[in-house]
């Protein structure tokens, strides 16, 4: 591997090292990247499964119109064709707005699905009345009392010192229980995985602004069509080696060694050591400070990074023995299943045997093994079956084929109040040590826009050091002229 102190080290090969990567190379800039699996992507990746030994995703990954900078990284790196974009979301609630229990099962009330999408003519951010005035499960009386939340929550200034959580918002704002179970929880728990009484008003609000509000195809949902890792594992390692990149799977970096403030090289799991001047760390903020000497300056203003928590994702994957639904993605409202994807679908293919959907659960606390009431995973599965088939009967003459529940515990950071403060910058007070991730300062939750926008940040101090400033990120996100005027965004 050499000694090639010219060489920038990036340590992970998820979004935000593959961000990085990419940029760089992009620009001429010599770059090894280390990763200590076997595969690149991170957290946005697959695994072949054992049984049907299909190559299936770790869990669903979508992006939405507003991720600007993510959407724009899959077209530099040519794979935004791989993204099926849906113009049309399908909310699957009770038929009607009966009120008062927890579940639509529970009530009794059968389910219907309903199409959710733009107006054709009106501007955002009125574009979306018409499709949230159709919605069969909310009465007249709760959508008015919702978009006097939603006026509200767009035109507060929230005060990152001192905000409650959603939850407490919500309270203070008297919406009901049905509206928090039928609207708020819905949007909000799967877009930041995390659960109201966790989640801070500023990213409830930046939700809805970025997703809802600020423009017209920001809220459009952008779903792969093939497995993450032929996205990120292959078009991306292809271009990264056409550049001469350097890329190491399967090797781990133990040590960013640092002297008299600055880094002098790493030393990898197996020992070697490489000296370097620049070495950009793009791991999960859980390693970040394992891989840094015990003393060093700076480190205190890296410590706060280990009080960042964690929420988990659960994924049931369910192969039937016929179609239960030719929707290819639906949202459940208020039930335990929160997204159902048609993968066989989404992914074309044409099996006449078997037919893969998954299911997302976002911030799955009550299943994990110690709180799961006592409930396997037998028997989650089968509520979760239980509930496509009061949506789609033809699942209850299916037989399932196979199924399997993946639960990621450290999926995402929970976006608490007071989490910006724990979130540091990209660049750090060692010369030559940049920090890259989505647990880094970006404004943006754990998502695959804010790893990508903490790549090019990492990328834009970097090269600011090497005395080849450039400006790597968007200026500003599109806004419609009536959002502006009504919402001074
Ligand atoms: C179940 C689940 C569902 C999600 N759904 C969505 C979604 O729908 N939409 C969305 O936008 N986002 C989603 N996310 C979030 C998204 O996956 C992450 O925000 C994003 O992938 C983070 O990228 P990253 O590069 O910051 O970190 P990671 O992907 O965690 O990458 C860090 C990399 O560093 C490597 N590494 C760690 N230590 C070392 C070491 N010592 N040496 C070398 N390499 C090391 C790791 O192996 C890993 O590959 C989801 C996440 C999960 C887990």
């Amino acid at each position: 591997m050499g000694d090639k102190n010219s060489e920038v080290v990036i340590i992970g090969g998820g979004l935000a090292g593959l961000t990085c990567a990419v940029t760089l190379a992009d620009r001429g800039v010599p770059i090894s990247l280390f990763e200590s699996r076997p595969r690149l992507g991170g957290r946005a990746s697959s695994f072949e499964e054992k049984q049907t030994q299909h190559l299936i995703d770790n869990c669903q990954h979508v992006s939405m119109g507003c991720c600007d900078e993510f959407n724009r990284f899959c077209e530099t790196v040519g794979i935004s064709a791989y993204f099926r974009r849906e113009k049309k979301l399908y909310f699957v609630g009770p038929s009607h707005s009966g009120k008062g229990l927890s579940t639509s099962n529970e009530s009794g009330i059968p389910f219907k699905v309903n199409s959710f999408a733009a107006s054709s003519w009106l501007p955002a951010p009125l574009h979306l009345l018409p499709a949230f005035g159709g919605l069969s499960y909310l009465s007249m009386q709760e959508k008015l009392e919702l978009a006097r939340g939603l006026k509200q929550l767009a035109r507060i200034s929230v005060d990152f010192n001192n905000e409650p959580t959603m939850a407490e918002w919500l309270a203070e704002q008297r919406q009901s229980q049905n509206v928090i179970n039928r609207f708020w929880n819905v949007v909000l728990v799967s877009a930041l995985s995390e659960s109201l009484e966790r989640i801070s008003l500023s990213h409830a609000q930046k939700v809805f602004v970025d997703g809802f509000l600020r423009a017209r195809d920001n809220w459009q949902v952008l779903i792969p069509t093939v497995p993450l890792d032929q996205l990120y594992g292959d078009v991306i390692l292809k271009r990264l080696e056409q550049k001469q990149a350097k890329v190491h799977l399967q090797t781990g970096v133990d040590r960013v060694q640092i002297e008299a403030g600055k880094v002098v090289g790493v030393q990898l799991r197996d020992g070697q050591n490489i000296s370097c001047e620049r070495v950009i760390v793009a791991v999960p903020h859980q390693r970040v400070l394992s891989l840094f000497p015990d003393a060093f300056e700076g480190r205190e203003s890296l410590k706060r990074v280990e009080e960042i928590e964690s929420a988990p994702i659960t994924s049931v994957h369910l192969w039937f023995d016929r179609e239960i639904t030719e929707l290819p993605h639906a949202v459940f409202v208020d039930c335990l299943s929160q997204w159902m994807f048609n993968r066989s679908r989404i992914m074309q293919q044409s099996s006449e045997t078997e037919f893969y959907y998954q299911i997302v659960i976002s911030a799955s606390h009550n299943l994990r093994g110690e709180e799961r009431q006592g409930r396997s995973q037998k028997e989650i599965i089968a509520e979760v079956v239980e509930e496509l088939s009061q949506v789609w009967p033809e699942a209850r003459q299916a037989k399932l084929i196979h199924s399997r529940m993946v639960t990621e515990h450290q999926a995402v950071f929970s976006v608490k109040p007071g989490i910006e403060e724990l979130r540091p910058s990209q660049r750090t007070e060692v010369a030559g040590l940049y920090l890259a991730g989505d647990w880094t300062s970006t404004g943006w939750p754990a998502t695959m826009e804010g790893a990508v926008r903490s790549g090019l940040k990492a990328a834009e101090f970097l090269l600011d050091d090497l005395v080849r400033p450039e400006s790597l990120l968007l200026q500003q996100s599109q806004t419609g002229i009536l959002s502006k005027i009504l919402f001074r965004l």
